[in-house]
C-alpha cells in the first residue's frame, strides 16, 4: 500500500535538484514518524534518478544534522560539487561545496523542530 502523502514519481521527476529530494524526504519523514524506518529518495539531483534507500528515521535525522548535507545512494556523488562525509552500507552522506546549493538549502529548510 502506498503511504499517505507520498509524491508520485512524475512529481519527483518534474522538479529539479537536491532540494526537491529533500522536500520529498521531509514529507516521508513526517509521514513515517514513530514507525522506525521509512523509504527515502536519493537526493543526488539527477532528474533521472529514482533510487530509494530504506533507513531508520533516526538515521535520516542524522543525515539532516547540517543544511549542506544530503542523502544519496552510493555512486551518485558528484565529486566536483560535493564531498562524501559519511559512508554507510546502503547510502552516503555528501556535503555540498557549491555556495548556491547551500544557500538554496537554507532558504527552503522550513523545519522548526531542529
Ligand atoms: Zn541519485
Amino acid at each position: 500500500m502506498r503511504p499517505a502523502g507520498a509524491p508520485s514519481p512524475a512529481v519527483e521527476r518534474a522538479a529539479a535538484a537536491e532540494v526537491n529530494g529533500r522536500r520529498v524526504n521531509e514529507a516521508i519523514e513526517r509521514g513515517a514518524r514513530g514507525t522506525g524506518t521509512a523509504i527515502f529518495v536519493c537526493e543526488c539531483g539527477n532528474l533521472g534518478c529514482n533510487e530509494t534507500v530504506e533507513m531508520a528515521i533516526s538515521e535520516y535525522e542524522a543525515v539532516r544534522s547540517g543544511f549542506e548535507r544530503f542523502l544519496i545512494v552510493p555512486g551518485h556523488e558528484i565529486g566536483k560539487i560535493e564531498d562524501v562525509v559519511e559512508q554507510h552500507d546502503s547510502y552516503l552522506v555528501v556535503a555540498k561545496r557549491d555556495d548556491e546549493a547551500v544557500k538554496m538549502a537554507y532558504a527552503t529548510d522550513e523545519r522548526d523542530d531542529g
